[in-house]
């Protein structure tokens, strides 16, 4: 179910207990500002999520509330892992699902990075 991200942050969410190491991940980065690791249900060969280390619900929660250095480690921290994970020739693609119409379902903010196969449509049309 997606959730609402103007509510207040939720230490007990999943990504925050990765973050405390109490939960398992397979991370491939980790730097001051962010942790990146493998997505748990992959929707292609390459999904890797990224957050930053701050609470922060949402882009709107971070980009309102972070420092210019988180801001700047974070996004950085998503161009290292794509770079790292040898997209940047092929490409690949970014998300950042944003409350309810994004359908997010993590209230820890999180960007995806899908890569190692074609994507075609940017946003699937909406169903019946
Ligand atoms: P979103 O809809 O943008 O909030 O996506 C949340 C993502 O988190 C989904 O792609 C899930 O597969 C992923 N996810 C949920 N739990 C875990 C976990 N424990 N480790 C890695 N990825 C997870």
């Amino acid at each position: 179910m997606p959730i609402d991200a103007t509510l207040p942050y939720d230490d007990s969410n999943i990504f925050a207990r990765i973050l405390r190491g109490e939960l398992p991940a397979k991370t491939v980065h980790e730097d001051d500002y962010a942790l990146a690791f493998h997505d748990i249900n992959p929707q292609a060969p390459v999904h890797i999520l990224v957050i930053p280390k701050g609470r922060y619900v949402s882009w709107d929660d971070f980009t309102t509330k972070a420092r210019d250095a988180e801001v700047a480690g974070f996004i950085r921290a998503v161009g290292q892992v794509a770079r790292a994970a040898g997209l940047v020739e092929p490409g690949y693609r970014l998300l950042a699902n944003i409350g309810g119409h994004g359908h997010q379902e993590v209230p820890h903010l999180h960007v995806h990075i899908f890569g190692g196969r074609q994507f075609r449509e940017m946003v699937p049309p909406p169903r019946d």
